[in-house]
């Protein structure tokens, strides 16, 4: 009797692995055809200076799907890299946003997340080119947000494909840093020219002293090495009083704004609307 019980949970376990990978092919599936069926938008969040000013924002992806509904960028974005769907996805966001960017005054910069996949397709700098020529914005108004892991794989290439970017007038930036394979020497051997604070460490700064550490560890180091660094995740008026204090250079967070439409086209407006209220 204990036996077929067993065996039960074990066929239950295997229904629901089955489900699980079930709904994980659906929306392999639905990605694949998102852009075409107009699924995909952008939204665009202020980065401001130690006054509060909006001087670049941060182009984010969402996804609404019929089926799946809001599907958030840190599900699909895993999936769209093990399928190879970012290529397209990734394409399509730089343009998307270098378009809007273009419109913009001249004062403000568009920084775009590029995945560790896409350094894998030998031509993202020639892509990023065309698209910067296509769009005629110009090449120091785009910042392109690599992760560490980005580095962690091929890196000789990365590299190179790094310094063709910069050659051209693109910025690097290295973002959520602090968290993952943090290599120190990373920031020395990469063309780097902007630092983001993981925003782990911005939201346990006040409570943690240790958190807090961290942030004037990481300004002192960029300092050293002139690069400026931007607090991520600023939720409160105390926690950007005290990124600025502690030397961060620029700051990005609900507390200046969340995602939501990009700037009118020739002014410094903040968005009107905010995907994380509605
Ligand atoms: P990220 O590049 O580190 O982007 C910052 C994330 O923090 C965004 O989440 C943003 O909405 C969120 N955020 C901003 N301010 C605050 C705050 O004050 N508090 C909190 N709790 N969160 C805040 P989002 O839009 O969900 O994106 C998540 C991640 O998905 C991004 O992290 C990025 O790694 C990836 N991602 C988003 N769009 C793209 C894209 O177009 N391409 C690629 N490759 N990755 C993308
Ligand atoms: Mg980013
Ligand atoms: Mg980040
Ligand atoms: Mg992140």
């Amino acid at each position: 009797r204990a036996k077929s019980g067993g065996r039960g949970v074990v066929a239950f376990y295997d229904l629901q692995m089955d489900q699980t990978v079930r709904a994980r092919r659906r929306l392999e599936a639905d990605l694949r055809g998102a852009i075409a069926r107009n699924e995909l938008r952008v939204v665009y969040q202020p980065v401001v200076d130690a006054d509060g000013r909006p001087i670049s924002y941060e182009a984010l992806l969402r996804w609404r799907s019929p089926d799946h509904g809001d599907v958030p960028p840190d599900v699909f974005i895993p999936i769209a890299e093990d399928t190879g769907v970012i290529i397209a996805i990734g394409e399509w966001v730089l343009r998307e946003a270098c378009r809007t960017a273009a419109g913009w005054s001249e004062g403000l910069s568009i920084a775009v997340n590029v995945s560790t996949v896409q350094f894998r397709v030998a031509n993202l700098a020639e892509q990023v080119g065309l698209i910067l020529s296509e769009t005629g914005l110009a090449p120091a108004r785009l910042g392109l947000e690599i992760t560490e892991t980005a580095l962690m794989r091929d890196r000789d290439d990365t590299l190179e494909i790094l310094r063709r970017l910069k050659a051209m007038g693109v910025k690097i930036i290295m973002d959520d840093f602090g968290t993952g394979y943090s290599s120190l020497s990373n920031l020395q051997s990469f063309p780097f020219d902007k630092i983001k604070i993981d925003r782990s460490f911005i939201s346990a700064m006040e409570a943690d002293r240790g958190a807090k550490a961290i942030v004037k560890a990481i300004v002192g180091l960029g300092r050293s090495l002139d690069l400026p660094v931007v607090a991520e995740g600023v939720e409160t008026e105390a926690q950007h009083r005290i990124a600025v204090q502690e030397g961060c250079a620029e700051a990005q967070g609900y507390y200046f704004g969340a995602p939501g439409s990009p700037p009118d086209a020739v002014g410094v407006e903040p968005p009107r609307t905010s995907d994380r209220l509605s």
